[in-house]
């Protein structure tokens, strides 16, 4: 197995998590749910890295566009002659399915997964065909990954991986006759050209500057970090980071949140509420971005 692509936080994820801490967030559960499914797809990749040993390529967390429909795809795996799409899913609980309808034991209804899944693998076989000229088969499977899920009512011939299941399919995958060749590769490498970073209109909770909650929020556990001589330290987990690298992931992660707005040393003081000594942030901000202009009205830039 060669992984092809890595996965990485959705840029929806990266927003509301660098929101999180120095906000209410409006839908809280809605970026927990978030945060539940890529811990998930973490799992899932894992258990693809410890496990598969055939010769095949995996490309993780697609973002592909055919006739303007997007659609994701979470790990696709490239056999011989095949090509295996899984669809993670993190659920929790028990759930019963009858016919087309999921819904939890207290019977709330939930998207039928199945839809996704299947409408995901119907426009990668078009843009496969259509735009890259390959006629592969595509076998799409629901990873549930979650020991404590139980779907009852279940048929046997759901393409449904559940987690007694995992390690007896992982042995399937091992199995399938597999030598890859260069065309194969060559799939892989035109799939990742294909894919989009930014997902179209993602809905962003309504912040500002002045409104967020100003500090430095550790990398690790979301809390925020007290400034110590020449370090932060967690007040949540511990953690401790050099006053270098904690201002400018601070200042990265103000990047990110307002794009629009210049990175000034003033407003990074402020965003990571400097007490003491400001000249360390003139210093990091020098050594990792390059400076516009000079006096009060410089700034930093990439
Ligand atoms: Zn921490």
């Amino acid at each position: 197995m060669r992984k092809i692509k890595e996965r990485e936080p959705s840029a929806e994820l990266k927003i509301l998590r660098l929101l999180h801490p120095r906000m209410q967030l409006p839908d809280r559960q809605y970026y927990l749910h978030l945060e539940k499914g890529y811990a998930g797809e973490l799992q899932m990749d894992a258990w693809i890295e410890q496990g598969l040993v055939n010769d095949c390529l995996v490309v993780n967390d697609l973002l592909l566009e055919h006739k303007r429909k997007v659609f994701q795809i979470d790990s696709l795996l490239i056999f011989q002659e095949m090509i295996h799409v899984f669809d993670s899913k993190n659920f929790e609980g028990d759930f019963y399915v009858d016919a087309n309808t999921w819904s939890s034991l207290a019977g709330r209804e939930i998207n039928n997964p199945l839809y996704q899944m299947e409408r995901a693998k119907s426009l990668l076989r078009q843009l496969l065909q259509r735009r890259l000229g390959i006629n592969l088969p595509i076998e799409s499977f629901l990873i549930f990954i979650n020991p404590e899920f139980t779907l009852y009512n279940a048929q046997p011939k759901l393409p449904a991986v559940f987690h007694s299941q995992l390690k007896p399919f992982m042995k399937k995958l091992n199995n399938i006759d597999s030598k890859l060749n260069r065309g194969d590769e060559k799939l892989a490498e035109q799939l990742v050209a294909l894919h989009s970073d930014e997902p179209p209109n993602i809905e962003k909770p309504k912040y500002s500057f002045e409104q967020l909650k100003k500090g430095v929020v550790c990398g690790d556990c979301g809390s925020f970090m007290l400034e110590k001589g020449r370090s932060w330290v967690c007040g949540g987990c511990g953690h401790k980071e050099n006053a270098q690298a904690a201002i400018i992931r601070s200042a990265e992660a103000f990047k990110l949140l307002f794009p629009d707005r210049k990175i000034t040393s003033n407003t990074i003081c402020e965003w990571c509420a400097v007490e003491g000594d400001r000249k360390k942030v003139v210093r990091a901000l020098t050594n990792h971005f390059k400076r516009v202009g000079d006096g009060p009205a410089s700034y930093y830039a990439d």
